[in-house]
């Protein structure tokens, strides 16, 4: 399998190549050539396998240049840190045990070191960068760089911690993230690893970073003590792979728990940000997944919704700061490799609404693109109250208690089905565990935050609910703090420097 642009035609690479490369020279995503078929048969063999040999089964037809043993490598690696035996379990909120209509399978993406989805994604990414540097033959030291707003800084930090031949390094505002999230990821042990807090806000962290990315000098300097910088975002493929992973899992896991039978289809329902989670549901679903409809959950930041419904997509708008904080965004960049498979590959033109997008801050697809999409596709976003009254909801009639991205996601299916009067058994994904968000999720609870210190909270919805609290959160308040370094945003090079350089000659 080789990996092509979605803006221009170059020569195609392997996968080890687009993993190192992350994002393609002339700014295009790395799109696969063609998308493996699986047949039901196949799915159905699913059923006896691990979630871990699950993960390898799939990988294998994507990554054809690893081998079967560094595959299973990676994916041991990644996911026993996952603290349910399952990895990627899923709990069914059933109504009426006697119409399937009235599933909704839960799929939890949170069981990791970091209690967020990333990690399913950010455990394996690391080991497949360590094995592509081998494979391509680079002896350098890969730097990752991250600047972060809270959760992928903590996440990018888990899973490059002791990696051979990686080093991690995330700049985060200064009192501008959480105090659990702080607290998170400076408490990180490892010794590849910098934690860095920048005075001012996360746009002041983020354009550091771009700054040193784009820097010549700077990259020179690195070269000479060994370093390459690298990033581990979202659009990168061996961040998107991992995750193809677990929707064929899930809909075998709803085939064993007979919610379903085996070539039944099912919807998918998806909290959507940057565009990720949910392509690889699309992925998914092209390899021969039975899928009826993806639903695009977005939350009052609608970019995606009016794209999907309209077929104009334009980032020109206000934006909003929200109680999902990982759907708080404006240019979802995945989009870009659906537009690239759905117009067969014209990456002419994804390369053209891309410019426009730039330059005009908006673009407009044609109706065939946009009749194509429906098909699949459908868009819907929620409100803020609606989020919080349907965590209240979920939890009074289930006693389940879901983090508020989940909630978006099954409140946009809610309307989703009274809408269109549609009743697929529904596979969502539950992106986040509460005890991430205990402000929001305790207030939708009806209970008072003020005055209550982040912490507390923890301890306050536990008691409430009863429900576990993950390890890496319940041990914060005793873990060690490791990393106090702070530094003004100009100081940001000479910090990635010393940090390279550290324990070399
Ligand atoms: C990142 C994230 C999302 C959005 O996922 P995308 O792949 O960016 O669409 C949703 N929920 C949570 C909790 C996240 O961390």
């Amino acid at each position: 399998m080789k990996y092509v642009s979605t803006r221009s035609k170059i020569k195609p690479i392997n996968s080890a190549e687009a993993i190192l490369q992350g994002l393609a020279s002339d700014g295009g995503l790395f799109v696969p050539e063609s998308i493996p078929k699986v047949s039901l048969e196949e799915i159905d063999t699913l059923k006896t396998k691990t979630y871990e040999q699950r993960a390898i089964w799939l990988l294998e037809k994507f990554l054809t240049d690893y081998t079967e043993d560094e595959l299973g490598e990676c994916s041991e690696l990644a996911y026993n840190w996952f603290d349910v035996q399952r990895r990627v379990p899923l709990m069914f909120l059933v109504q009426d045990p006697k119409r399937p209509e009235t599933v909704v399978a839960s799929m939890e993406l949170w069981h990791g070191p970091t209690s967020a989805f990333k990690d399913v994604a950010l455990q394996m990414l690391p080991h497949l960068m360590r094995m592509a540097l081998k494979k391509v033959g680079e002896t350098k030291e890969i730097l990752i760089l991250v600047a972060t707003s809270g959760d992928t800084g903590k996440a990018a930090l888990a899973g490059f911690a002791d990696v051979p031949q990686t080093k991690v390094m995330v700049f985060y505002p200064d009192g501008g993230v959480s105090k659990i999230q702080r607290l998170q990821m400076v408490t990180q042990v490892g010794n590849n690893v910098n934690v860095t807090a920048v005075r001012g806000n996360f746009d002041d962290a983020q354009t550091g970073v771009k700054k040193i990315f784009g820097d010549k000098n700077l990259r020179n300097e690195l070269e000479k003590v060994g370093v390459k910088l690298s990033s581990a975002n979202s659009i990168n493929w061996g961040r998107l792979v991992p995750q193809i992973v677990y929707y064929f899992s899930g809909y075998v896991e709803m085939v064993k728990d007979e919610k379903i039978k085996l070539g039944d289809k099912i919807n998918i329902c998806v909290p959507t940000g940057n565009f990720g989670n949910i392509l690889a549901a699309y992925y998914a679903y092209k390899m021969g997944l039975p899928v009826n409809k993806l639903i695009c959950a977005s939350n009052i930041n609608n970019v995606l919704t009016e794209f999907f419904n309209t077929g104009v997509y334009n980032r020109e708008r206000e934006f909003f700061k929200t109680i999902t904080p990982s759907m708080d965004i404006l240019i979802s960049s995945n989009l870009e490799r659906l537009l690239y498979h759905e117009t067969g590959g014209d990456y002419k033109r994804v390369s053209q609404y891309m410019k426009d997008l730039n330059s005009k801050g908006k673009y407009k697809i044609d109706g065939k693109l946009k009749a194509k999409l429906d098909k699949i596709f459908y868009a819907e976003y929620v409100t803020e109250d609606e989020t919080k009254l349907f965590i209240k909801r979920i939890y009074d009639v289930f006693k389940y208690t879901m983090d508020t991205h989940t909630a978006v996601a099954v409140t946009a299916l809610s309307k989703y089905r009274s809408s269109t009067g549609d009743l697929t058994p529904v596979l969502t994904a539950s992106t986040a565990s509460p005890y991430k968000f205990t402000s929001a999720v305790l207030t939708a609870l009806g209970q008072s935050v003020d005055g209550v210190d982040d912490l507390d909270q923890i301890t306050k919805l536990f008691d409430l609910t009863g429900m576990r609290v993950p390890k890496n959160l319940a041990s914060l308040a005793t873990a060690k703090v490791l990393h106090e370094d702070i530094c003004d945003k100009d100081e940001m090079p000479d910090r990635v420097i010393k940090f390279a350089s550290a324990g070399k000659a």
